[in-house]
């Protein structure tokens, strides 16, 4: 798919056009063959066997043929959509509407789509999250790379002092032209509220690989940081990116060190967007107006511990809102259909919320003062067993 020929509009939403008409039965074998790889044959959870199991019809589940295990499974069983009443119709929806947005869509959104609370809504929108973060792929990138900073969570607010505003009043002090806005009250930034916000705001360092032929992105890979710092930065760099590789980022004294290792090209943003050689991080930069799209307008501020988690949504939207809705939903189905249940998100509104000795450290993050550095990713699959591994020493 070419950046001149992109499938858009009516032709790519090939399946929100079925959902209306879709029946239960046909989402259920939808999942059944992107979980067993055949409509007709199932693989038991429990001991594995392949063949076409007892079916309990009116339960939609399957009774393993094995005599010694006879165990009774459906088909979202020991997945993360296990634990949850909704239907496989509901399901198949719940991808098709969270796909289908470049910037995010909002918990009430799906929630009044697809029909389920709001509370429901967001439990399912978070296992998605969680299935994508533990799933993009993370193999180090190549050719061009865009590297760039951003800073997101914990925005200013003004004082909300009111009766000090001209009385032209308050609909044109908030929606007015940029002269009545210049008239508001200064962003204090040391104010109590604002000191407070200050200790959320976090940067979010992407490498955005450029597509040689389309010169769109490719593969974006995304940590949290505490600030753009060089450490940080040639620790991702090493990890995440190949040796001998193409790295053009701003004029900011944290990339300088980038050299040694690789072909370092700056563009100086004080003066030009791109330089006339082409010198330019634009698809870095591409990405994070619809990070901060979302975050002012679509989700109204994220926070610091789940930030991760919305940091790699964002980098698999940007990279997948060109393709076909049904390589996307398909993707999203087979992550979510993987063995292993959501431990952080199963039965969250239930009760069972996060404990510290399930889950000690909430927030994955780069080189905070305590641990020097540990590999953002890891951490998150912490909470299934695999211990982090530090890819790479701290520099010394
Ligand atoms: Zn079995």
């Amino acid at each position: 798919m070419s950046r001149n020929n992109p499938i858009r509009g009516a032709k790519r939403r090939e399946l929100a056009r079925l959902i209306p008409k879709m029946t239960e039965d046909e989402a259920e074998r939808y999942f059944a063959s992107i979980r067993f790889g055949s409509e007709d044959q199932q693989v038991c959870p429990q001991c594995g066997t392949v063949a076409k199991h007892y079916r309990i019809s009116n339960r939609r589940q399957w009774r393993c043929r094995s005599v010694e295990c006879g165990h009774t499974f459906s088909v979202v069983s020991g997945t993360r959509f296990d634990a949850s009443r909704l239907t496989n119709r509901q399901r198949f929806d719940l991808l098709v509407r969270f796909q289908d947005a470049p910037k995010g869509r909002t918990l009430a959104d799906i929630s009044g789509l697809v029909c389920m609370t709001e509370k429901c809504s967001h439990q399912n929108q978070m296992k998605i999250r969680e299935a994508v973060m533990e799933n993009l792929e993370q193999e180090p990138l190549h050719g061009v790379i865009h590297m760039d900073g951003a800073w997101v969570c914990g925005k200013f607010r003004r004082s909300a002092r009111w009766d000090k505003l001209p009385k032209a009043g308050h609909v044109l002090a908030r929606h007015g032209t940029a002269e009545v806005k210049q008239r508001l009250p200064r962003i204090n930034k040391t104010s109590r509220a604002n000191l407070r916000r200050a200790k959320n705001k976090r940067v979010m360092l992407a490498m955005v690989q450029v597509d040689p032929v389309n010169r769109g992105p490719e593969r974006i890979i995304v940590a949290m940081c505490r600030s753009e710092n060089a450490r940080d930065v040639v620790a991702l760099a090493r990890r995440y990116i190949k040796p001998g590789s193409t790295i053009m980022t701003d004029e900011h004294p944290a990339y300088t060190d980038l050299s040694a290792d690789y072909l370092h090209l700056v563009v100086n943003h004080s003066q030009e967007y791109s330089t006339v050689e082409g010198v330019n991080e634009n698809m870095a930069e591409s990405f994070f107006a619809r990070v901060r799209r979302g975050e002012y307008g679509v989700h109204h501020g994220y926070r610091p511990r789940y930030m991760q988690l919305y940091a790699a949504e964002y980098a698999w939207r940007e990279t997948r809102r060109r393709r076909p809705q049904s390589e996307n939903v398909a993707e999203l189905a087979r992550w979510m259909l993987g063995r292993g249940y959501s431990r952080r998100w199963r039965g969250y509104h239930g009760g069972i919320k996060r404990r510290r000795h399930r889950d000690p450290r909430l927030e994955i993050l780069m080189g905070s003062p305590e641990e020097p550095w540990q590999d953002a990713r890891s951490k998150g699959c912490s909470s299934r067993g695999h211990a982090p591994e530090p890819a790479c020493p701290p520099k010394p």
